[in-house]
């Protein structure tokens, strides 16, 4: 396993590998690990030649009262899982390598006529400036790696939206691999965030992937009042968590909240358990009913 610091490098490096017609599978990612991380990996792994997996706590991406300073960088063991995943290239560049002095380009999403766009709904309106940051970052990752691939979970899934138009908008012609949820085994979704929690705030926490399962529950059993549902939903949540940011059903691509059922949708949250923000959601696919007769 190769770990590049420059960017320069990674570039020549992964130009040379493409010549040589290899196929590149990309997971971009924060670091401190954990087996939602891994299963990216794994997935690249069977439908590429090389893995590349990238280590960067994107600053642009956080707001100034949030937790970039204290976000885990647990490198080496990082390091160690990713080689035990045997993957072939990790790219973990300093801030100033990806953001050099007096840079000024990035990457951002026009409102649509209503004032909303993709990036200003739900996470966004709570993160101001959050996907500038991740679509920037995005990006410049694909610039650096050249990849055939890329790999993200469903965990994320605003920001699954967000680059899958970037990747179209922008003609990048890579293919977007959308990965499911990890859990932990009572439900809870792997997050590097979940380090931050304590055992009470842990159970706290539980209470967000059962509120969204029995949201989904409730629609696969023919429950089709959605603004009811949801109304329920954040009443019940409200009990458990410290502060509800929002709990939103949406049409999965334009991420528009629903209040009517259609047979395609996805149910979010986020909240904060103490300290910790903590986001998850579930996609609920209905099959068509059959005519009848
Ligand atoms: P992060 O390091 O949190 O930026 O995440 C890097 C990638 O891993 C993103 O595509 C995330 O959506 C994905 N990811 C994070 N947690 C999970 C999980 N529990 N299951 C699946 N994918 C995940």
């Amino acid at each position: 396993m190769k770990i590049i610091r420059s960017p320069e490098v990674l570039q020549r490096e992964m130009r040379r590998q493409s010549r040589r017609g290899r196929e590149i599978g990309f997971v971009p990612t924060m670091g401190a690990l954990h087996d939602g991380h891994l299963a990216l990996v794994r997935r690249a792994h069977r439908e590429n030649d090389l893995v590349v997996v990238s280590l960067f706590v994107n600053p642009t991406q956080f707001g100034p009262k949030e937790d970039f300073k204290r976000y885990p960088r647990p490198f080496r063991e990082d390091c160690r899982k990713l080689r035990w995943a045997k993957v072939d290239y990790v790219f973990y560049p300093p801030v100033k390598a990806i953001y050099p002095e007096g840079d000024s380009a990035y990457v951002d999403f026009a409102p649509r006529e209503n004032g909303v766009d993709l990036t200003h709904v739900l996470c966004g309106k709570f993160r101001p400036g959050h996907f500038r940051g991740v679509a920037t970052v995005v990006a410049k990752l694909f610039c650096l790696v050249g990849p055939d691939r890329v790999y993200f979970g469903a965990k994320d899934y605003q920001q699954t939206v967000v680059v899958r138009r970037l990747i179209r908008d922008l003609h990048l012609g890579i293919k977007f691999c959308l990965c499911p949820t990890v859990r932990e085994k009572d439900g809870l979704a792997m997050s590097s965030r979940n380090r931050y929690l304590d055992p009470a705030e842990r159970r706290q926490a539980l209470e967000i992937s059962k509120t969204l399962f029995w949201i989904r529950k409730e629609i696969l059993r023919g429950n089709r009042q959605i603004a009811r549902l949801r109304r329920r939903a954040i009443q019940n949540l409200r009990k458990t968590v410290d502060r509800l940011q929002y709990l939103e059903i949406v049409d999965p691509e334009s991420l528009s909240p629903l209040s009517r059922f259609q047979p395609s949708m996805v149910a979010l949250v986020a909240c904060y358990v103490g300290k910790t923000r903590l986001i998850d959601n579930v996609i609920i696919k209905t099959r068509p009913r059959r005519n009848p007769g």
